[in-house]
């Protein structure tokens, strides 16, 4: 791993209150967009604005940082009308009937749960691509989400395998780190629906002992989530390669420009 942090650590906690109060309304959200993508079985997309990391691989646009100046509020009726009509026009048949919560962090707080709520309501099953930070925080917020049955799948992006490299790679504290796998824990322990998915076999983020130690990490909740875990190169977005350059991570060589599909 070449490059890294120098900024101190910030409280995710502390910021996700804070993006919270930028992206989200009584019942509204800001919604970057709304389009198919291959991901999740060419799942119906909603990219959603805002994240209380910064993970230096992120993909995302200039709205995660600051997603008042990119992104518009969009109230959840709204939204689900936006969702029939794309399926509509697209003439998707029921089994096509996939949407998936994608670009920023969908659970900024108790009122993102709303909206996941009232999707899941929607024929079809929705997939929800989350860092897992505060939901690990929050038993009874997982407990929620877990009330929706299989209708809502989690796809929890594991960032790092140690805390050091946690705040490397998404400028945040330890104690974010350590709820990220509290939330693996609980969605294993209750049997829930769910995958994982890490950019471990990307040298420029993880060496390999920070991917044995999230694999070790892994086995210790339990052997059995490796068979969850999908290990992904980096892709070369160009959001990606500004902020890899810009931490450092990237010195001249090109990202592998593999398939992958980085989460949350
Ligand atoms: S990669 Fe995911 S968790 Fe990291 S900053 Fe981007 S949206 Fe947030």
């Amino acid at each position: 791993m070449s490059g890294g942090r120098i900024a101190r650590p910030f409280d995710a906690f502390r910021a996700a209150a804070e993006l919270a109060r930028k992206v989200e309304r009584p019942g509204q959200r800001r919604v970057l967009r709304v389009g198919a993508a291959g991901a999740c079985g060419n799942a119906v997309t909603i990219y959603l604005s805002g994240c209380m990391l910064r993970c230096i691989h992120c993909w995302a646009g200039a709205d995660r940082d600051a997603p008042e100046r990119f992104a518009a509020f969009c109230s959840h009726r709204e939204l689900l009308d936006r969702i029939r009509l794309f399926r509509r026009e697209n003439r998707l048949s029921a089994a096509e009937h996939r949407l998936r919560l994608s670009g920023g962090e969908p659970i900024v707080s108790r009122q993102s749960l709303q909206l996941i709520e009232r999707l899941s309501a929607l024929p079809g099953r929705l997939f929800v691509e989350t860092n897992g930070v505060l939901l690990g925080a929050r038993p009874g917020w997982m407990d929620r989400l877990l009330a929706c049955g299989e209708r809502v799948f989690l796809k929890v992006s594991l960032k790092a395998g140690t805390a050091e490299q946690f705040e490397r790679i998404t400028g945040a504290g330890r104690s974010a780190w350590e709820a990220a796998w509290r939330c693996v824990a609980r969605l294993h322990a209750a049997g829930a629906a769910f995958d994982l998915n890490a950019l471990s076999l990307a040298p420029a983020l993880f060496a390999p002992r920070e991917r044995r130690a999230l694999l070790d990490r892994l086995d210790a909740i339990s052997p059995r989530l490796r068979e969850r875990l999908q290990e992904e190169r980096l892709t070369g977005y160009p959001a990606t390669r500004l902020r890899m350059r810009a931490a450092g991570a990237l010195p001249g060589k090109p990202v592998e420009s593999i398939k992958s599909g980085p989460g949350a």
